[in-house]
């Protein structure tokens, strides 16, 4: 080590004199001494390395500011809110579905004591998740429902319990990825099932499934495509004719929708998104469908069918492990009562933000602009896009929608759009011809002045 560093070196503060500044005495009251201590450990690292200054005030500064830095970035990770502001409704990686605020509530009363298995009438134990269930069964015509911790687990658990050891009769074409790893054929054949493949890619037809029913089929499986499209030279059996096919021949025909919508959704482009009543009046026996896709409630996924299946389904052990906590259910209860009250374009934000009109948006873009004060180092314009369902639904619709999009005159795009994820609460948006795009759909009412905030911090 040269002289000069060594100077330096004994400049640098010790980690006790650092956490007694300001900086340190935060942190320790928010996160305790002994990670405060290695984070201040790890400030003090870091200007070792770069400082050449022998002042003792200005190295202590340098390890304070570093300090404060290193909170802030551990303070950004694990989960945290954020403002959407990409336009995409059920954004898988910001949580999918943003819940409604009469969710929000249920979750506060569901947080302490509540009747989770407790029956008011009787004073007696009652059984868990009945009341989500009787709604379930309200808005779709099923004769029973059953509720897990997520889609993916109903369609593990449907296989597991009524095809394991047997075949399960499905089409090439829906031998899909969806999304994250949720590859359908590997987490179908863990449940023991082989999946009988039949048909081709783009064609399968109802004799194609019915050549391959044999001694060892258990049941046909349908499973929307999601967020994957066979277009051109298409063919595949109707959920009717699978139906038909699977009651000749005594076999289960379960449907796997993903998506879940509960109501027609065509009205706002969604011409593909199976309604689950439609596909339980067409005679499928059991259908699984996500509860924070299209749906617009919590994590969750939901089984419903006929009354001797989902009995089945609730009395095998496996329930007990993929059954969802107090939390889910009071939010899939205030999620579905929104539904059957008939407010679900009022109140649940995913179908809100489905419905928006550009019309809507592009007022509103035009007074948020409006409202902003001068600011020279921008510029802003309102421009026509499209807004992407997501969370794996309808990969090919956009919603037409008018988005405010922002130029710096010296920062770069992806510098503007740095700072408006490092803003407090983040911003997230997207980029596109060099130009930040703030789309309001996704942004609620209350949020607009926080992003107004970041724009104006903007110089
Ligand atoms: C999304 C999806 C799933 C998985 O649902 P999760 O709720 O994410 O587990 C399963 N099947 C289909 C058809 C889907 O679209």
């Amino acid at each position: 080590m040269s002289s000069a560093k060594n100077e330096a070196a004994r400049s640098l503060p010790s980690v006790d004199e650092l956490l007694r500044s300001s900086t340190g005495c935060e942190i320790i009251a928010e996160t305790g001494a002994k990670h405060a201590a290695d984070l201040a450990r790890a400030a003090i690292g870091a200007v070792r390395k770069t400082s050449s200054t022998t002042s003792k005030t200005e190295t202590l500064a340098s390890c304070e500011a570093n300090l404060t830095e290193i909170w802030k970035l551990e303070k950004m990770r694990g989960q945290k809110r954020v403002i959407n502001a990409t336009g995409v409704i059920v954004h898988t990686n910001l949580g999918r579905a943003p819940l409604s605020d009469a969710v929000r509530n249920a979750l506060i009363e569901a947080s302490g004591a509540c009747t989770l298995e407790y029956d008011l009438e009787t004073g007696k134990r009652g059984k868990r998740g009945r009341r989500v269930e009787e709604l379930i069964v309200e808005l779709t015509g099923a004769e029973d429902a059953v509720v897990v911790n997520n889609c993916a687990a109903a369609a593990f658990f449907v296989l597991t319990v009524f095809a394991s050891g047997g075949e399960a009769i499905i089409s090439r074409g829906e031998l899909v990825e969806i999304g994250g790893d949720f590859r359908v054929p590997d987490v179908l054949t863990m449940s023991g099932a082989t999946l009988r493949e039949v048909g081709t890619t783009n064609r399968t037809k109802i004799a194609d499934y019915e050549k391959a029913i044999g001694d060892k089929t258990n049941l046909l499986l349908r499973v929307h495509p999601s967020n994957y499209r066979i277009i051109g030279f298409t063919a595949t059996p109707s959920v009717a004719e699978l139906a038909v096919l699977a009651k000749k021949h005594a076999l289960i025909f379960y449907e796997d929708i993903g998506s879940g919508a509960l109501v027609d959704l065509s009205d706002y482009g969604l011409t593909d998104e199976p309604v689950v009543g439609d596909s339980i009046a067409a005679g499928a026996n059991l259908v699984t469908f996500s509860g924070d896709k299209l749906l617009g409630g919590p994590q969750s996924g939901i089984i419903a069918g006929r009354k001797e299946l989902i009995e089945k389904l609730r009395k095998h052990p496996l329930y007990r492990a993929l059954r969802p906590d107090k939390l889910t259910l009071a939010a899939l209860q205030a999620t579905l009562l929104s539904y059957t009250r008939g407010k679900q374009f009022e109140e649940i934000p995913v179908m809100r933000q489905l419905a928006m009109t550009a019309e809507e948006i592009k007022r509103r873009a035009e007074d948020f602009v409006a409202n902003l004060p001068a600011n020279g180092a921008i510029e802003i314009n309102l421009v026509a896009d499209g807004s992407v369902i997501g969370g794996g639904a309808a990969p090919d619709v956009r919603r037409p929608t008018v988005v405010i999009a922002i130029k710096h005159k010296t920062l770069s795009a992806e510098n503007v759009e740095r700072k408006f994820r490092m803003f407090e609460p983040p911003i997230i948006t997207r980029i596109e011809n060099q130009a930040v795009l703030i789309d309001l759909r996704t942004v609620s009412f209350d949020d607009e002045s926080v992003i107004a905030s970041a724009i104006n911090s903007l110089n």
